[in-house]
């Protein structure tokens, strides 16, 4: 594979796989722009080399053929503005005679998007010959979505074996993506905190039980924490529970304590009398919560106790909200954890915070600048901390 930041683009076209896969209104005006912002910097540096760029992108979940509503067309215009004077064309197909003619005519400094690659089925399937005729498009492969490099799909993985190794790379969100990820899993200054939030137990036991074997310290919080009181005997009240992974629970905390890593688990909860914005709520023991009450929240002592572990760590992992941090009354616990991560990080640790909701979160309280790396790929992120081998990843590293 080659170095993106050291390649020379001159007259070169580089055919990128973005995800722009970016929510739309019923207008088809783009309501967050995230996903198109994080990866300028790479086609910034293709163009100003004097090479011209060709974009693959999915963009929802089309079920047959082609459906205007998922047209990558309705980003154009955002595009355009935000390359500033580069022009941006669009080709109606991602293969066929267009995308061929509009690529090869495409002059240096260029930009020629290519219309949703879900539009056939092919895509999702890692056909290898939808994936040869994409790679027809461009000299040089350029993978820039770490949203996607958890599929084997055509243009994320299988593409790859088109170009020689000189001619496929990451391009500079991938790149750091794939920093960040490798230097918390491979090369974790200790003590190494994770900290998994979120709903279900269920969602995150594979991430848990990789971190076991390299995490000092594992922070459990949010709904899923319920789940490893009640497998201990205790009172949870109402609270989210997933009783089909009880043993689940019993098996990780043993598993913890026989190679000596620390789960810490909120000793006290905001509870409510319904999950509800207007609920009546107060805050007691998590192990020991009534009936009709539930756990929406980390209480303060809760709080108090993950701060100190998230304080004294040198590498710090998140992944998941400790409460229901959308409702006012249940954000204290996600916003806390969210200013300690940020404090650690102002200290020296290294903080890498994924996943939707806690990459929401951290947004939400304005720290996402206060941390090391805010992740953009959910599901890809989750995958590479399972220990899986991503094959967008893969696919460009392979010889
Ligand atoms: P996940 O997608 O698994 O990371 O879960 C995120 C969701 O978990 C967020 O929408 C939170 O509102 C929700 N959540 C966090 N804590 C709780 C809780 N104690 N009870 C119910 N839902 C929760």
């Amino acid at each position: 594979m080659s170095k993106f930041s050291a390649y020379n683009f001159k007259d070169i076209k580089a055919l990128v796989r973005v995800d722009f896969n970016v929510p739309l209104n019923d207008q088809f005006e783009i309501t967050d722009d995230t996903r198109m912002t994080a990866t300028l910097p790479t086609l910034k540096k293709i163009l100003s080399d004097g090479g011209s760029v060709i974009l693959m992108s999915h963009l929802g979940r089309p079920k047959e053929g082609s459906i205007d509503k998922y047209s990558l067309r309705h980003l154009v215009n955002h595009l355009q503005s935000l390359l500033g004077n580069t022009k941006v064309d669009f080709a109606n197909d991602c293969i066929g005679q267009e995308a061929i003619d509009k690529s090869s005519n495409l002059q240096s400094g260029e930009v020629l998007l290519l219309e949703n690659l879900r539009f056939y089925k092919e895509e999702e399937k890692g056909d290898r010959i939808f994936a040869e005729k994409l790679s027809k498009l461009g000299d040089v492969y350029v993978n820039d979505a770490f949203g996607t490099a958890h599929r084997a799909h055509a243009s994320t993985s299988i593409i790859a074996d088109y170009f020689s190794p000189d001619k496929k790379m990451f391009g500079l969100l991938m790149e750091a993506e794939v920093i960040s990820a490798e230097k918390v899993l491979h090369a974790a200054e200790k003590p190494f905190t994770a900290i998994i939030g979120g709903a279900k137990v269920s969602d995150k036991i594979l991430i848990i039980e990789n971190l076991l074997n390299r995490a000092t310290d594992i922070i459990i919080g949010g709904g899923m924490a319920y789940t490893f009181w009640k497998a201990q005997g205790k009172q949870i009240g109402n609270s989210l529970c997933e009783d089909d992974r009880l043993h689940l629970a019993l098996e990780i905390l043993a598993k913890a304590k026989q190679l000596g890593v620390n789960i810490h688990l909120p000793m006290d909860s905001t509870i409510a009398d319904k999950f509800a914005a207007d609920a009546q709520t107060t805050n007691c023991e998590s192990y020991g919560i009534p009936s009709g009450w539930m756990g929406l929240d980390i209480g303060k002592k809760a709080i108090a106790d993950f701060r100190e572990v998230i304080l004294k760590s040198k590498t710090i992992l998140w992944n998941g909200p400790m409460g229901v941090f959308e409702m006012e009354k249940f954000q204290e616990g996600t916003k806390s954890i969210a200013l300690a991560v940020a404090e650690a990080t102002a200290n020296g640790a290294f903080s890498l915070v994924g996943g939707g909701d806690s990459v929401a979160a951290v947004n939400k309280f304005h720290l996402a600048d206060k941390v090391s790396y805010v992740s953009t790929g959910g599901g890809a992120m989750l995958e590479y901390f399972e220990g899986k081998e991503l094959p967008g990843i893969a696919a460009v590293k392979k010889g």
